[in-house]
Order: structure tokens, then C-alpha cells, then sequence
């Protein structure tokens, strides 16, 4: 077998479910040692044992410098060196309206999606530069990370926070060889956006949500693998600092005078 990532090892976090879990299968399906990294070390074990390739499961909370500084360790370990990243993991947050929303609920999400991010990204550039070699870093955005809405104000501001992390991370590493994107999902059925459905009395219906899309449908998780896979691969070789929408067209739809 032949694939993009033939002989590459790749680092993805937040792999035990969801989008990481559907990036985990696509870069070891194309041929890549990917070392599963989440929180739930248990089902990150059973993610990895799934692979068609030599793969590892590591438990760790991606908001901890250590426990980010062990699954390198551990990838380095097993593997002796990491090519490419997809710092993916995350937490949604609630939908609250302002007013109402805790301090402890918008640090809860910071935490993970804004500090994990960038713990993930420090931790990819000194490897990079440890090897010597060129890397390339997907992180998974959001299309609320370019839009907002009234109630989700902890998880937009992450967001908007991560794309803050892919300028500044493509700048300092284009000189380097080190190629920094994003994808910016749209409305993709994971369990965790379910979970968020069904805790708010069906606000968060995706599907009606969805069909308002220019594709009028939500995407697959697959579908948004594919992207990120894309901006991981050579074939994105002149890529970087991108945050790739990949949303049914969602992003693009004037809502002043919609076109229908
Ligand atoms: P989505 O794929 O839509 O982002 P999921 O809930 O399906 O959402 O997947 C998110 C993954 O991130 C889960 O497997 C979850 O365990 C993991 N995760 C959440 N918080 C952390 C964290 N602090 N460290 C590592 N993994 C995390």
C-alpha cells in the first residue's frame, strides 16, 4: 500500500471520538503511525488498537504542560520522532446567554481550547526544531471562530483565539519549513455537539440548522478529516496560516438578504 503519509508519525489529540477519531483512521489508512492521544486514555488504547498501522493510545489532558510534554515523549519513544500534528481536541461549552455565563464555564473552555492549543503547537515547533526537519500542524477551528452568536460566547472566543495561534504559528514557521493550518467545521453531528443538542430542549437542532446551508445538509466527520488530512499532506505544500472552512457554505450566506 501506498499512501500520502507513508512513513510519517503523526500526533492527534482529542482521537477517542468524534473528528479526532475520524483524522486518526484517514492519516493511518493513508499510511501513518499516529499515536492517539485524549483524555479518556482507555478508549484513546482502543482508537489506536483499530488502526491498520502500528499505533499507540496516550492518555493525557491537553491542558496540562505535563501531561502534553509526556505524549510527545511517549510518541518519541515509540516512534522516535513526530512529522505531523492535528491538535484537535476540545470542549464546546454551553449555551448561555451572557449575562449568565460563569467565570468558571468560560475558563473550563479556555483551558482546553485556547491553552490546550497552545501547548500542542509549542510542543510541535520544539520537536520540529529537535529534528531538524519540516513539520506541518492542522488544529481543528470552527466557523464559530469567524461568525458569532448570542449564547456561545466562551466557545466562539476560544475559537477566535485558535486562529489567533495559526497567524502567529505560520509566520514564525514558514521560515522554518513548518507549515501551520486550521479546518473550520461547520455543523457536523458529533456526540459531543449531540450532547449539546439535547441538553438545550432541542435549540441546537442540527438539522434544521443544516438544511438552511448552501449543501443543506450537516457534514460527516469523514468529511471533515479529509481537510484536515488535505492541509497535513504534500499536496498543501503551499499552504499556511489558512483557517479552512469546510461547512456546507455556511460562512458564505448573506444573512441581510439571503439568496435562498
Ligand atoms: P468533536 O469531535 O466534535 O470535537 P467529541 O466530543 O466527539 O467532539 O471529541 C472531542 C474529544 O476530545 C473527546 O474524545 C474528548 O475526550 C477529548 N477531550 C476533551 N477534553 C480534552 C482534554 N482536556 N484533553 C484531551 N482530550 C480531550
Amino acid at each position: 500500500m501506498s499512501g500520502r503519509f507513508d512513513g510519517r508519525v503523526a500526533v492527534v489529540t482529542g482521537a477517542a471520538n468524534g473528528l479526532g477519531r475520524a483524522s486518526a483512521t484517514r492519516l493511518a489508512g493513508e499510511g501513518a503511525n499516529v499515536v492517539v492521544v485524549d483524555i479518556d486514555g482507555d478508549a484513546a488504547a482502543a482508537v489506536a488498537r483499530g488502526l491498520p498501522t502500528e499505533s499507540i493510545g496516550v492518555r493525557a489532558d491537553v491542558s496540562s504542560e505535563t501531561d502534553v510534554d509526556a505524549y510527545v515523549a511517549a510518541a518519541v519513544d515509540r516512534f522516535g520522532r513526530i512529522d505531523l500534528h492535528h491538535l484537535n481536541a476540545g470542549v464546546f461549552g454551553t449555551f448561555t446567554p451572557i449575562p449568565d455565563l460563569t467565570v468558571e464555564e468560560f475558563d473550563r473552555v479556555m483551558a482546553v481550547n485556547v491553552r490546550g492549543q497552545f501547548l500542542g503547537l509549542r510542543a510541535a515547533f520544539r520537536r520540529y526544531a529537535v529534528q531538524q526537519s519540516t513539520g506541518a500542524v492542522v488544529v481543528t477551528a470552527s466557523i464559530a471562530g469567524l461568525t458569532g452568536s448570542a449564547d456561545l460566547l466562551a466557545y466562539q472566543t476560544s475559537k477566535h483565539g485558535v486562529n489567533g495561534l495559526v497567524h502567529g504559528a505560520a509566520v514564525y514557521g514558514g521560515p522554518l519549513g513548518i507549515r501551520v493550518n486550521a479546518v473550520a467545521p461547520g455543523i457536523v453531528p458529533t456526540e459531543l455537539f449531540a450532547a449539546a443538542a439535547t441538553t438545550t430542549g432541542g435549540k441546537n437542532d442540527m438539522e434544521s440548522r443544516a438544511s438552511t446551508t448552501p449543501l443543506r445538509r450537516a457534514g460527516t466527520a469523514d468529511e471533515i478529516a479529509a481537510v484536515a488530512a488535505f492541509l497535513l499532506s504534500d499536496d498543501a505544500a503551499y499552504v499556511t496560516g489558512q483557517i479552512v472552512s469546510a461547512d456546507g457554505g455556511a460562512t458564505v450566506v448573506n444573512t441581510v438578504r439571503p439568496s435562498g
